[in-house]
């Protein structure tokens, strides 16, 4: 954009992304109050709110796309395993996209939600793609641990531990802060020092390029760097 390209943001998977965010936001609700026979009417009413600001016939696309069934069935699940209470307090939202700023780490962000359990902060980000078959995906990890980072610092606590909904799934799961991918987060932070001062890195494997407005004047190439670290 800082080149003067305009953002196009009426893709379908966009649209697609947006739906299943607004979904995940109604959960706790739903939850609390039982009423997860109403995703589907959620649904609608989010996508009806939507008219106006984005095309008609890929909102209707994007709703067909989302299976309601699927993430009923996953939450219903999480609910029976967890308990009704520990699920909750999982999923509820102490802050939502609490703007979070480390002048230490040169380092802004925003994570989904902030859940508060027993005095413990826990950064909880919200997926809209794909799950694997266990755990999280290590993006996902690497996005958690950076917000843990984030928290430490404003808050002055430690962050042993961050999750993740898997919206099209219904699903949560949660994942540990490891030193590791702490390192790995330092590292990743010299290499956007290395973008901001103009050097484009290639494109990463994992790039999420179907939600991406740019991919059509996109010719960003898979480099040896980004295979190497497997990103
Ligand atoms: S590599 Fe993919 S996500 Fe990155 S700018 Fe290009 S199209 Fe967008």
């Amino acid at each position: 954009m800082s080149k003067g390209h305009e953002l196009k943001i009426d893709r379908v998977e966009y649209v697609e992304h947006v739906l299943l965010r607004g979904l995940a936001l109604q959960f706790p609700m739903l939850v609390k109050e039982e009423r997860l026979c109403e995703l589907r009417a959620w649904l609608n009413k989010i996508a009806d709110e939507l008219e106006g600001s984005l095309p008609k016939e890929k909102i209707d696309e994007a709703k067909s796309r989302i299976d309601i069934d699927k993430i009923t069935m996953g939450l219903s699940k999480d609910l029976d395993y967890m308990g009704k209470r520990h699920f909750l307090e999982k999923i509820t939202p102490w802050m939502v996209e609490h703007h979070m700023y480390s002048k230490h780490l040169g380092m802004v962000g925003r994570p989904d939600k902030l859940i508060l359990i027993d005095g413990e902060i826990i950064p909880s980000i919200i997926k809209t793609g794909d799950k694997p078959r266990q755990g999280i995906w290590g993006y996902d990890r690497l996005q958690l641990t950076a917000y843990a980072m984030l928290v430490e610092e404003e808050f002055e606590v430690s962050v042993k531990q961050g999750f993740v909904e898997y919206v099209r799934f219904g699903e949560l799961r949660d994942a540990k802060i490891k030193r590791w991918d702490r390192k790995r987060v330092l590292l990743i932070l010299t290499r956007l020092k290395k973008i901001t001062d103009g050097m484009l890195p290639g494109k990463s494997k994992r790039a999420p390029c179907e939600h991406c407005g740019f991919v059509d004047m996109c010719n960003m190439r898979k480099s040896l760097l980004s295979k190497f670290f497997g990103d």
